[in-house]
């Protein structure tokens, strides 16, 4: 008869199992059996889809098999990989005995819970990229935030005052996972979802020695609470040593550069827009460190540029120091290149995953520290000193892994071979014992040959018979046998022992545990010592990243031409021909257009008029590149430059950002405004890019002129503000600190040639019937485009004027041409949106919207 499912997961094993997986009801459980890792159940269906495995059934003969996939243990992690890329979790239960020992069942327990927040593989690809798990605490109107990588240690805490800032931070730091408690509204966890941001809960609080550890620097309560819950997790995941963990550290957003997450979206900083990868990015230009702790570094300068003068100009000093120093710059490169994570290799001594291999990438990495003392001693000890005489060698750890640990170490550490010979008397005479006994065993067999006068006799080892003397079938009457005793027979042969060869044999296979033994517990002493070495070698890693950073500004301020910035606390900004970074070494140096940026201190909005595709938005965008650049202490892209340090920079550039939070386009447009009027201060920098194109002409434009005006008059904050509203360049007039600037183009023989220029004034045409020309619209439609454009502007008469400051704002009563116009301009687009379109003239058309 067949067993229904109900009896299947009735045996022993299978009510092991569910018990189990009862306490990880949102993970994959990975359950050990011999070989395998077996997933059951629902676990096994989804898993065998995500990771390409055969389904198969654990009880073939019940009426309702139990479904069952399994992976073979040495390949597991690539599988775990997968899914917890995917965004899920992933329970590691092992056999905690052997098998063939246990009596009844086997017994099994988790030993870890990998998360996309707390995996410690990250793999080559992710070796220059933090892994991120944030968490954060409500307490009345604050949250606690905090957010730390385990595989470094690092713990960072803010207590924020708006959940939007938390969102911000937790986009900021690209947090894959975020574990809250109960104080955090279901509403505010719901905001996660869309992101493709899993949320952890975590209610109890583990108090360790760890939480007094990492949270002694702290004294905001609301911090710790969101550091404990933070840590509790990790423990309650990782199931082991935490001992890597930094001391938290508090910070406050206000202390950087604030960009929110669309800023830095907009700009590229980091992720390149239509890629999501790094290729095309500020980060992607400026990357020329040779570390991956410098790499993580260089992401973190750039997601939170300074404020301080000081500081900056301390940046600054080393670059220049460092960009005048081409040989010594070269040779620090060529030392940086030989040191390893340490970070990460610091985490993996405090979990007890170091092996020998690592130990001596440890080692290789200190020895290039006095090296790279050695070159920071030949630069200028005003700007070098005090890094020069902080940087610690570590040298007690190296040396001592030298002494200890073979350089060709095995990848187990229980298997011998870790341990070099000369560093344990005791371990050098077990050693001696086996190589001695092997000798006289080797002796053994020449002297036996002669003594018998058999020339093909051997002697062999096998795990299970030992040592033994092998004589074939032919030649076993020549054997005296009074010492001979037989041990196992062949098809053609015999093997015998001799009481003297069963006395070595014992005494080198005692010295071998021993021996093996004994390294082990040689091994974890030396790991226990590099243990207590873990704040130190995290120090010389921030020092080691923050150098190697540095060296990665010399270098590509000297390949891309990049010049100190003169930075002022003040308002006034001169940028003489600049360039932004990235478009400059996409197109080539030849087809850049340098353009200078001039706002003195009486100059607040700069209006940019001229057609598509001109370089407008280019042209905004490196002024913004050109602040973070200077302020993460980076020369920048100009021939000169002299500008205030910036508290804030906002951004309303392109469409299409929001898409995810079902807003409309011109509701996210103009909620950003609006955060950018409230939020900005007179030292801050706001990018505009066409504000007020997504609604009907004469309500944009009425829009787009107070919120210059409101800028103008109340923000005060430099303001960079592109638009195709002519009518716009008229406020010159009226607002004293506005001043008009175009992009020039030119009409040759029909056609339009943009010169990339930026150039005083407005411009005097839009040109948009030309672009249209250019994306390739029939000459039929651009001709019927020119003759609606005639009779639009016959029927305007002059330009109508900007409206009085005084004046309240009013719609004027559309003319009935305006509509026509808009009739137009969407037939263009029906006639021209095809699913096959060029992506390019997309953008165009996308623009003449
Ligand atoms: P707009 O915002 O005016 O529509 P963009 O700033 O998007 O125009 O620029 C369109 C294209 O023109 C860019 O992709 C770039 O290839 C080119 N471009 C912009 N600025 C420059 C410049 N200064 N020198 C050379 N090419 C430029």
């Amino acid at each position: 008869a067949k067993k229904s499912a109900q009896e299947s997961m009735e045996t022993p094993m299978m009510k092991q199992y569910q018990s189990i997986k009862d306490q990880y009801p949102d993970a994959f459980l990975f359950y050990r059996i011999g070989d395998f890792y077996e997933l059951f159940n629902d676990d096994a269906v989804k898993g065998a889809q995500l990771l390409e495995l055969t389904l198969t059934a654990r009880n073939h003969n019940s009426a309702d098999p139990i479904p069952m996939c399994g992976v073979p243990h040495h390949a597991v992690q690539n599988y775990i990989d997968i899914l917890v890329d995917h965004g899920y979790k992933v329970a590691i239960c092992e056999q905690m005995e052997d098998p063939a020992l246990a009596k009844g069942m086997v017994k099994r327990q988790v030993i870890q819970l990998i998360t996309p927040g707390t995996r410690m593989e990250t793999g080559v690809n992710g070796a220059k990229e933090n892994n991120y798990l944030a968490g954060f605490t409500k307490q009345d109107d604050h949250f606690g935030f905090a957010y730390a990588d385990v595989s470094t240690g690092e713990l960072r805490t803010a207590n924020l005052s708006t959940f939007d800032t938390v969102m911000n931070e937790v986009m900021s730091v690209e947090a894959k996972e975020v574990v809250v408690d109960d104080t955090v509204p279901a509403e505010l966890i719901d905001q996660f979802k869309p992101l493709g941001i899993l949320v952890s809960h975590q209610t109890e609080i583990t108090t360790g020695a760890e939480l007094s550890f990492v949270t002694q620097d702290l004294d905001d309560g609301v911090e710790t609470a969101a550091v404990s819950m933070l840590l509790s997790y990790m423990e309650g995941t990782q199931k082991r040593s935490l001992s890597h963990l930094q001391r938290a550290i508090a910070y406050e957003p206000s202390y950087y550069l604030k960009m929110d997450h669309y800023a830095k979206r907009n700009l590229e900083l980091a992720t390149n827009i239509r890629t999501g990868k790094k290729s095309g990015t500020l980060l992607w230009l400026l990357d020329e460190t040779k570390t991956a702790m410098g790499g993580r570094l260089l992401k973190q300068w750039l997601d939170r540029p300074l404020l301080s003068l000081d500081e900056i100009k301390a940046r600054q000093d080393k670059v220049d120091e460092l960009l005048q120093h081409y040989f010594e710059r070269s040779n620090l490169q060529d030392e940086l290149v030989k040191v390893y994570d340490l970070e990460r290799l610091a985490g993996r001594v405090a979990f007890g995953s170091v092996n020998g291999r690592d130990l001596i990438q440890l080692k290789t990495s200190l020895q290039q520290v006095p090296k790279i003392k050695y070159v920071l001693e030949e630069l200028d000890q005003n700007v070098f000193g005090d890094m020069l005489t902080g940087l610690d060698p570590v040298d007690d750890v190296a040396e001592l892994i030298d002494r200890a640990i073979n350089d060709d170490s095995p990848i187990s550490v229980t298997d011998g071979g870790v341990i070099k010979d000369g560093y344990d008397d005791q371990l050098d005479e077990y050693r001696d014992a086996m190589k001695n006994g092997k000798q006289w065993i080797a002796e053994l067999e020449a002297k036996e040959r002669q003594a018998t006068g058999i020339s093909t006799l051997k002697i062999g080892y096998n795990r299970v018979f030992g040592y033994y003397i092998e004589v074939t079938k032919a030649n076993l009457s020549k054997l005296p046998d009074d010492r001979y005793e037989r041990k196992q027979t062949l098809t053609n042969a015999e093997r015998f022992s001799t009481p003297e060869l069963k006395e070595k044999e014992t005494l080198i296979l005692e010295a071998q545990e021993k021996s093996t033994a004994l390294e082990y517990q040689l091994f974890t002493k030396v790991r226990e010592v590099v243990k207590a070495a873990i704040g130190r070698l995290q120090r010389l890693a921030k020092a080691l990243a923050s150098l190697d950073v540095l060296q990665s500004f010399a270098v590509v301020s000297e390949n891309y031409r990049f010049v100190r910035p003169e930075l002022n606390n003040g308002h006034d900004l001169e940028i003489e021909d600049g360039r932004h970074p990235v478009v400059e070494k996409v197109l080539g140096k030849q087809e850049y257009v340098p353009n200078d940026v001039r706002m003195a201190d009486d100059t607040t909005v700069l209006l940019i008029t001229g057609p598509n595709m001109s370089g407008k938005s280019t042209y905004m965008r490196q002024l913004a590149l050109t602040v973070v650049m200077a302020q993460m202490g980076c020369f920048v892209p100009a021939k000169s430059a002299s500008m205030p340090v910036f508290d804030q920079i906002f951004t309303r550039i392109g469409a299409a950002d929001d898409l995810i939070s079902g807003n409309s386009t011109f509701m996210v447009e103009m909620q950003e405004a609006n955060d950018a009027l409230m939020h900005a201060t007179a030292n801050s920098l706001i990018l505009f890019d066409e504000i007020g194109r997504g609604t009907a002409t004469y309500d944009g434009m009425a829009l787009a002129q107070a919120i210059i005006e409101y800028v103008h008059d109340h923000v005060h904050a430099k303001t960079l503000f592109s638009t195709h509203y002519h009518e716009l360049t008229a406020l010159d007039e009226s607002l004293h600190a506005l001043k008009n600037i175009h992009v020039g183009a030119v009409e040759e023989n029909g056609q339009l040639v943009f010169l990339h220029q930026i150039q005083p004034g407005p411009a005097d045409k839009s040109y948009g019937i030309h672009v249209a020309k250019l994306a390739g619209m029939p000459d039929g439609l651009l001709s019927r485009a020119s003759t609606i454009l005639q009779e639009l502007e016959a029927n305007a008469g002059e330009t109508p004027t900007p409206v009085n400051v005084d004046e309240p704002l009013s719609e004027p009563t559309p003319k009935p041409a305006s509509k026509r116009k808009q009739t137009a301009t969407s037939k263009q687009l029906a006639l021209f949106e095809t699913p096959t379109m060029d992506p390019k003239v997309a953008d165009i058309i996308k623009d003449l919207k």
